[in-house]
């Protein structure tokens, strides 16, 4: 491993010099390149921690941005396949673990860097919790950003501490998650792994209690008016503050840097083939649907949601994935839909989409970053829940926002077990939610969605609130390298400053 590109060394407007280290997966890079342009604009000097073939694939949106780059090589030998630097490349999701760990290799380069070049602070994606230890180490404030929303981080937190879940006998019966703003209530196959009781999870959930001492605060992709009683829930059973700074995807503004977020200049023709055929449909009358980076449905609940979506009568634009079989099932129903659908196989240009006029609902696995796209660009949901944080985000959106409506899945997939499960929903549920959403009974929902858009662009603006929170952050920031100066600390780590 070496350490290929040293960041610049230059006067940033704020004098401020932050590392960004995200866990490399689409979901949370992606946000995190978004909360490091964010800082760029508030006037500091940002740079993204990535291998060599993460900083290629998101190269036009590091660049263009203005963003500085640090690349440490992928370790190698490590029995990943060559070039599986991603969790969405691997072969197998069951790898994810062995995939964590191999990421957890970067430690050294890592401490190496701030040895030779500290900076002011590090945001760095909550599962890296070696990032906690060489921080603080070197007494450089380290901010977690946990990828998911403070609801979720709540109901985690709570699970983990009273473990409402070992009190029920079956996985769909109902429990009360205590001691949050609302009522919320679950089942145990809607719980995301981490609250599972695996011997290995509960160590990593130990070691991650110990890395949160060793943290300055959150960095959140939420804002005020969307979830204030759970910030300031997090706040007080974490300790830490929350800065409350999305939602992160509003963070570029030209059509080309929305075009191409997540993936780069070859998804601009993409984007406006799409674009062209969303013109030439009404205002809120397509849905969209995608099961975001990491999902992996079977064939068998492909062909329900192709041949339901055909069936709604609905125009549609829907996210395939990448894989033969896919492949297969997008062909057919691509061929059957005409000009009404739209099949992409792969990547889509998703915020572009979802900012289109004509899009009315959005049909999600409420991964957060596709939740909080949606709340920015003012667009209602079909909530359909896979694993981890999904079903909690479910909630929020259904039950607290009420901004969106449950597909009624009971269940979702086990990662590399999904051909076993089946099929989740069939093509009449599809369809029927589909129609639905579309008409006058979704109508208050759709205006409460579009409102809270409206609440988001305002929180980003100057004086709202999640520009007023960076600038809290950036004052932190201060604040510690302030300490550190009288503790002496500069002079002997060789600060640039
Ligand atoms: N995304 C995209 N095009 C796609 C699939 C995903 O742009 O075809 C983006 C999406 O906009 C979001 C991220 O990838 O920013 C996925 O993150 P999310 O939290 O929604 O779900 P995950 O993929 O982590 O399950």
């Amino acid at each position: 491993m070496s350490i290929s590109k040293q960041p610049l060394i230059s006067a940033s407007p704020s004098g401020l010099r932050i590392y960004f280290v995200p866990l490399p997966s689409p979901g949370h890079v992606i946000p995190m390149i978004d909360i490091a342009k964010i800082f760029t604009k508030h006037g500091a000097e940002c740079t993204l921690i990535m291998t060599p073939l993460n900083a290629a694939r998101y190269e036009s949106n590091i660049h263009r941005s203005g963003l500085h780059l640090v690349t440490f090589q992928f370790p190698s030998d490590t029995g990943l396949p060559v070039g599986c630097e991603s969790a969405d490349l691997l072969p197998s999701r069951k790898l994810f673990g062995h995939f964590r760990r191999v990421v957890d290799l970067l430690e050294q380069p890592f401490r190496e860097l701030l040895r030779v070049n500290p900076p002011d602070a590090v945001v760095s994606d909550s599962f890296l919790l070696w990032t906690a230890v060489a921080s603080a180490e070197l007494n450089i404030p380290r901010y977690s950003f946990p990828v998911v929303s403070c609801f979720a981080l709540s109901v985690e937190r709570n699970l983990l501490f009273h473990r409402p879940q070992q009190n029920v006998t079956s996985d769909l019966d109902l429990f009360l998650v205590p001691g949050l703003p609302d009522q919320i209530y679950l089942t145990k196959c809607q719980l995301s792994e981490t609250t599972l009781p695996d011997e290995k999870l509960i160590e990593f959930f130990e070691r991650a209690l110990e890395a949160e001492k060793a943290t300055t605060g959150w960095v959140v992709n939420t804002f005020y008016e969307l979830e204030s009683p759970y910030i300031k829930h997090c706040e007080r059973v974490t300790g830490k503050p929350v800065f409350h700074i999305g939602p992160v995807c509003l963070s570029g503004v030209s059509k080309e840097e929305i075009a191409e977020r997540g993936h780069g200049k070859e998804l601009a023709a993409v984007s406006e083939r799409l674009l062209r055929w969303l013109d030439g449909r009404p205002a809120f009358s397509v849905v969209y649907v995608s099961f975001g980076s990491v999902s992996w449905l079977p064939k068998a609940q492909l062909k329900e949601i192709g041949f339901g979506l055909v069936e709604s009568g609905v125009p549609f634009i829907w996210v395939v994935g990448g894989g033969d079989e896919s492949d297969d099932v997008a062909d057919e129903v691509s061929a059957i839909a005409g000009d009404a659908g739209q099949v992409v196989k792969g990547w889509a240009p998703q915020l572009a989409i979802l900012g289109h006029i004509s899009v009315g609902t959005f049909l999600t696995h409420c991964g957060w970053g596709a939740v909080t796209e949606a709340t920015a660009v003012g667009k209602m949901m079909l909530t359909w829940p896979l694993f981890a944080d999904q079903f909690y985000n479910e909630k929020f959106v259904v039950q607290v926002a009420e901004i969106g409506e449950s597909m009624g899945a009971e269940r979702g997939y086990i990662w590399g077990e999904e051909e076993r499960t089946g099929v989740l929903l069939n093509r009449e549920r599809v369809a029927e939610k589909v129609r639905w959403s579309l008409g006058p009974g979704a109508e208050s929902m759709r205006k409460r969605a579009w409102e809270i858009g409206i609440e988001a662009r305002k929180g980003g603006g100057k004086g709202g609130s999640s520009y007023e929170s960076v600038e809290c952050m950036m004052e932190d920031i201060r604040k510690h390298r302030g300490q550190r100066t009288e503790a002496g600390v500069h002079g002997e780590t060789g600060d640039q400053h």
